[in-house]
């Protein structure tokens, strides 16, 4: 189950590392790392000045404590609380694996997916055999005449050769469901990937070509033919990059959003026979449907027309094969896929544990059977009655905020205020857990289980199409370690796993929870009023609810931040992408100074001096240093500059810096001049 819908509308917290690229083995159980207490000195380096670095001050020690370690990407605070939740799954889920009779339908059904993700014996066994329907299925194509029928049951286990569909909420009619087309087909992280020059992109594009000449021939085929065959799908993917929309134009809504009729879906299209795609796709009849990105479909005629039918089998099994998790795959497989996936396009030296890749893979594609037992066993109900305290003083916060705006006018100012109150907030775990009833796992057949799981979730999605909106869905898994917003929704939702240290510690004075989980719950909420949120209204519309006035006042204050973080360097000469990255970097201000208001208003109804040392800090030092410390930690070369490429998040340390730089409030907490680095004289401040 992808953890964002295809369409990436939600709005995370955290960097959300695709299925594809956790792709990785090992074998030994390590043990469960320790969790961080909501404020941790141990992880500062004191030496540091506050004012100069405060990433540096609030977290320099983290990485000498806890390094990388070989089967990660990067290692940070939310990797902790990660690893630590993956250690309760496996515990969990092990336990469940045993078998026995006395198991509940939903145990019988984690366990065994488990039990057969673990059973390496049996998948390296079965070699190839798994897959051969689906490859004769490729073989036995006459025409491409035939080929609608194909990419229409190979969306349903989930390969997006050529295209992606799927479904949606309305964007101009939250109510209403639809189906979606989308662009598809690339196996590299996104188009600018094709297309990029320098010497950094050429190399990644040759290690790509390789990697798909090495997986066709484990597949089978020879040497030469291989090696021809992945010169020709780099070339057809390449046409497909041409005409897709980049990951920042992705963003706007407008750009990926065209209602359609079916009829002219054809007209961009007339070689593909959509009304026999949509059949075998498993999609309800539908005359209309949003047309992403018309342009791509002009292109993929084009790219239809122009290949041959052996070039389009060619590239048919090799976005089959990438499009399997790696752990459902033989040995000889597995390896490659985690060479580039892992090893080449994220820097990860080694594999990551067996059971590390079994429990999140069952969490993938069982998420509310496992979160059932996960929340019974680890979510009390004290946590969530703290985390809903704290999200209504958060939203009492910006209520008060949205008065002392001055560039913005009352007119709308009422609008956002009716946008704020209509903010569904959830918490922990869905009200109605979802039913797997259905859904067939066996014990020994863990590749007939990820493909079973891939077509249940894709019939569940398409079956939505046409039908009222389910408003208690929700889009992660209760033992997510992350946070989103949905627009169409318009809520905010926080998964039980990131309600545990230290983004809340109960243990810990509010000062420092306000700093962690209050910056995350600030950081959501911000999320509807940021670039892209702002253009949805209350009810979940793509409405424009804002004068022209304060429109063009909110894009001079939020150009401040594209500027500001268009200049951060990740790693060489990458730079954050400022517009990519904008909808996150003004959540994390606004969430921040959101957080701090509701913490000042807190601590006066509880008499609380915010100047008052404790312990060497004063709570509004805590405050700020406990933000810091929700990004503590390092990643790897390539990993960061994947990031700074294709992910809206900015790197962990402009989330703190960035952050505090434009609050002078933070400067006067720790005492620094007007002038100083984390203290410029024009800071940039949109809520
Ligand atoms: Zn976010």
């Amino acid at each position: 189950m992808p953890v964002v819908t295809r369409l990436g509308v939600l709005s995370a917290f955290i960097f959300v590392v695709s299925a594809t690229l956790l792709a990785q083995t090992s074998s030994t159980t390590d043990n469960a790392p320790a969790l961080m207490p909501g404020f941790d000195r141990q992880v500062m380096d004191t030496t540091a000045d506050p004012c100069v670095d405060f990433f540096q001050y609030s977290c320099g020690n983290f990485s000498k404590l806890h390094p990388i370690p070989n089967d990660r990407p990067g290692f940070g605070t939310g990797t902790m609380v990660a690893e630590y939740t993956e250690h309760v799954l496996h515990e969990m889920l092990d336990s469940t694996a045993g078998g026995g009779a006395d198991r509940s339908p939903n145990e019988q059904k984690i366990g065994d997916y488990y039990a057969a993700c673990m059973d390496t014996d049996a998948i390296n066994q079965r070699g190839l055999k798994s897959l051969q329907p689906e490859l004769d299925r490729i073989a036995a194509l006459k025409s491409k005449n035939e080929l609608p029928g194909l990419l229409g049951h190979f969306q349903l286990i989930g390969v997006n050769a050529f295209l992606s569909f799927g479904e949606q909420q309305d964007f101009k009619d939250a109510r209403k469901q639809i189906a979606v087309v989308d662009q598809g087909g690339l196996g590299l992280p996104e188009r600018d990937y094709y297309l990029r020059t320098g010497t950094a992109d050429v190399k990644l594009r040759e290690q790509y070509v390789q990697h798909i000449t090495n997986m066709l021939k484990l597949m089978g085929a020879s040497e030469s033919q291989a090696a021809k065959d992945a010169q020709a799908i780099m070339q057809l993917e390449t046409a497909l990059a041409r005409v897709s929309l980049d990951v920042t134009s992705q963003r706007d809504p407008n750009k990926i959003y065209h209602m359609s009729s079916l009829d002219e879906l054809s007209k961009l299209a007339p070689s593909f026979d959509w009304s026999r795609f949509l059949a075998a796709g498993g999609a309800p009849p539908v005359t209309e449907l949003n047309i992403t990105h018309k342009e791509f479909f002009q292109g993929l005629n084009a790219v239809l027309d122009s290949t041959d039918l052996p070039t389009i089998q060619a590239y048919l099994r090799w976005q089959l094969i990438h499009s399997i998790p790696g752990w459902a795959l033989p040995k000889a497989l597995d390896d490659e896929a985690f060479d580039f996936n892992g090893r080449k396009l994220s820097g990860q030296p080694e594999q990551r544990a067996r059971w590390k890749r079994c429990s999140e893979a069952t969490d993938a594609a069982l998420g509310e059977a496992v979160g059932q037992v996960y929340v019974a066993r680890e979510f009390p109900t004290s946590s969530k009655a703290a985390t809903i305290q704290m999200v209504h003083d958060i939203e009492a916060a910006m209520d008060q905020d949205l008065d002392t705006l001055d560039w913005m006018s009352p007119e709308t100012k009422v609008r956002a205020r009716e946008k704020l109150h209509a903010i569904a907030d959830k918490i922990g775990y869905p009200e109605r857990w979802r039913d797997y009833s259905t859904l067939t796992v066996a014990r020994d057949d863990a590749f007939g289980n990820a493909l079973r799981a891939t077509e249940f979730e894709a019939r569940r999605q398409l079956a939505k199409i046409g039908k009222p909106v389910d408003r208690g869905e929700w889009g992660m898994s209760p033992a997510t370690v992350n946070a989103y917003y949905n627009p169409s929704m318009n809520d905010i939702n926080f998964p039980a796993a990131i309600l545990q240290p230290p983004f809340y510690d109960k243990n810990a004075p509010d000062s420092v929870n306000y700093g962690h989980i209050g910056g995350v719950v600030g950081h959501e909420l911000t999320h509807g009023f940021d670039d892209e949120g702002r253009q949805f209204d209350a009810s979940g519309n793509l409405s424009d609810w804002w004068t022209a006035e304060d429109a063009k006042k909110f894009e001079q204050k939020t150009d401040c931040e594209v500027k500001e973080y268009g200049n951060f360097v990740v790693v060489d000469n990458v730079h954050i992408n400022g517009k990519l990255t904008l909808g996150e970097n003004t959540a994390d201000n606004g969430g921040l100074r959101l957080a701090y208001l509701a913490f000042l208003a807190d601590a006066k109804r509880k008499s609380i001096d915010v100047n008052q040392k404790q312990d060497g800090f004063t709570p509004l030092q805590q405050f700020f240093l406990a933000h810091g410390q929700s990004w503590c930690g390092s990643a790897r070369p390539e990993s960061m500059r994947l990031q700074a490429q294709t992910d809206p998040h900015s790197f962990r340390k402009y989330r703190v810096n960035g952050v505090v730089q434009n609050m002078p409030e933070f400067g006067q907490a720790f005492g620094c001049k007007v002038g100083q680095p984390m203290m410029p004289e024009n800071a940039c401040r949109v809520w």
